[in-house]
């Protein structure tokens, strides 16, 4: 093989949270390119490689792939091969932001909100299913023993994530069966969703090399553990200062936090539909397995879809910069910048209407008969992508954060991924996403 080129992909991921993009052989040393040809309707491809027959677009129209060089990682797997790619947003032929640009919409959510004079700290919490070969019979949840037999992938994977720059903290044996989590530190802007790309293509990469598969799928079995995606969410100002803690406040929250909060709370039915975007995301959003399924806050209840974090008053850390609540409806078949620019839309209109707090659900809210939570205005999340995507249609706060292109462009490939499951039961879904993601 020539030594003297490399191979550079330039990558986006889609609305249904697949990452695809092109590769371009170029000699080394040679700066990134600019950006890349791509095609509009790559947009809605639904996981199963299939796009939706009555779409706007037919065999018509070009976009570009333009490379956000920040986002290059040049990494090589334990026994070869590199992976050498950067993250793009997709602009039109003029250069502009195409207008169902994921990545560009919580781009410009981060900008909203810093025009407030605030800014998102962030980190996506991720739980995936390892299956690698010679790990032996079932192991305990969260034992050594499970964490150890994975060994050496596991100090492996932190290394090559280290070098990717996506800055990892944790890996451990999570409850369930093959169950991992990784957590990243956080970081300011639209980065945190940028580490959640490049981390699950790492670890998938990698686990794919020693034999095996990695999945971040919410579900492989109906009726089992879930694997979700956690958002743990702050607000600083630009000087800073955390602004979401005040020891005072209902749950520790400042006023901004109270009213930050309660935009989650108060747009969670349709926001489902963007941060737990599939068909197999309901089977995921069930009470009783730590998954969230009503809208609610809760301080330090993992059954709550926001949960307010516990602080540590025993490190060097103060308080108020630890502090930070956690969004759990998430998981991965949702893509990571629409979560992100989501949160941010739904937090800010609770700040621009000056909400209070919800109220505190410390236990597990499906413990309450339904007339008591309704009288709370804590109501079931959408226990299907359709109902959640009928949600979302009538938010006009996130449509308008979204824009009709991308409200339109989103509609169109989630309601034809729904038929494309249409008759399936619950086992047989499972099983196809755990395939793709
Ligand atoms: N696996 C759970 C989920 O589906 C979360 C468990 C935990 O709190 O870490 O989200
Ligand atoms: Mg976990």
């Amino acid at each position: 093989m020539s030594t003297d080129h490399r191979l550079t992909h330039y990558l986006v991921t889609d609305l249904g949270a697949i990452t695809r993009g092109r590769g371009q052989w170029a000699a080394k040393g040679e700066p990134l390119k600019s950006g890349v040809g791509w095609v509009p309707i790559n947009q809605v491809i639904s996981p199963f490689d299939t796009i939706p027959a009555v779409n706007p677009w037919g065999s018509h129209g070009d976009c570009r792939l333009r490379t956000d060089a920040d986002t290059l990682v040049d990494v090589t797997l334990p026994d070869g091969p590199d992976l050498r790619f950067a993250l793009c947003d997709i602009s039109d032929l003029t250069g502009a932001d195409l207008d169902m640009c994921a990545r560009s919409f919580a781009r410009r959510m981060v900008a909203e909100l810093e025009a407030e004079g605030l800014r998102l700290f962030s980190s996506f919490e991720q739980e995936f299913w390892l299956d690698l070969p010679g790990t032996g019979a079932a192991t305990p949840g969260f034992s050594y023993q499970r964490a150890i037999r994975h060994e050496p992938f596991g100090a492996q994977l932190m290394d090559l994530l280290q070098q990717a720059g996506v800055a990892p903290e944790m890996l451990l044996a999570e409850f369930a069966q093959d169950q991992f989590e990784l957590t990243m530190e956080p970081s300011f802007g639209i980065a945190s969703a940028d580490r959640a790309v490049i981390s699950r293509e790492i670890t998938r990469a990698m686990a794919h090399q020693a034999g095996g598969s990695a999945s971040f799928c919410p579900l492989r079995l109906s009726g089992g553990v879930g694997s979700g995606v956690h958002i743990h969410l702050s607000l600083w100002d630009r000087d800073g200062n955390p602004l979401l803690h005040d020891l005072e406040g209902v749950g520790g929250l400042s006023v901004l936090g109270q009213a930050f909060c309660a935009g989650i709370v108060r747009h969670m039915p349709a926001l489902c539909a963007l941060t737990a975007s599939s068909v197999v995301s309901y089977e995921r959003l069930q009470p009783h397995r730590w998954s969230s399924a009503f809208t609610c806050m809760g301080d330090r209840n993992r059954e709550a879809t926001l949960r307010i974090c516990p602080v540590v008053g025993s490190g060097s850390t103060p308080p108020e910069r630890q502090f930070n609540v956690e969004y759990r409806a998430a998981d991965a078949t949702a893509n990571p910048y629409l979560i992100l620019g989501a949160l941010i839309a739904a937090g800010l209109d609770g700040i621009r209407a000056g909400l209070t707090a919800p109220p505190l659900m410390n236990v597990d809210p499906s413990d309450f008969p339904a007339e008591q939570l309704a009288a709370q205005g804590i109501e079931r999340l959408p226990q299907s992508l359709g109902e959640a995507l009928g949600r979302l249609e009538a938010d006009d706060v996130l449509r308008a954060a979204l824009g009709e292109p991308l409200v339109a462009a989103f509609l169109l490939a989630k309601r034809h991924e729904i038929e494309e499951c249409d008759g399936m039961d619950a086992d047989a879904v499972c099983q196809r996403y755990a395939a793709i993601y």
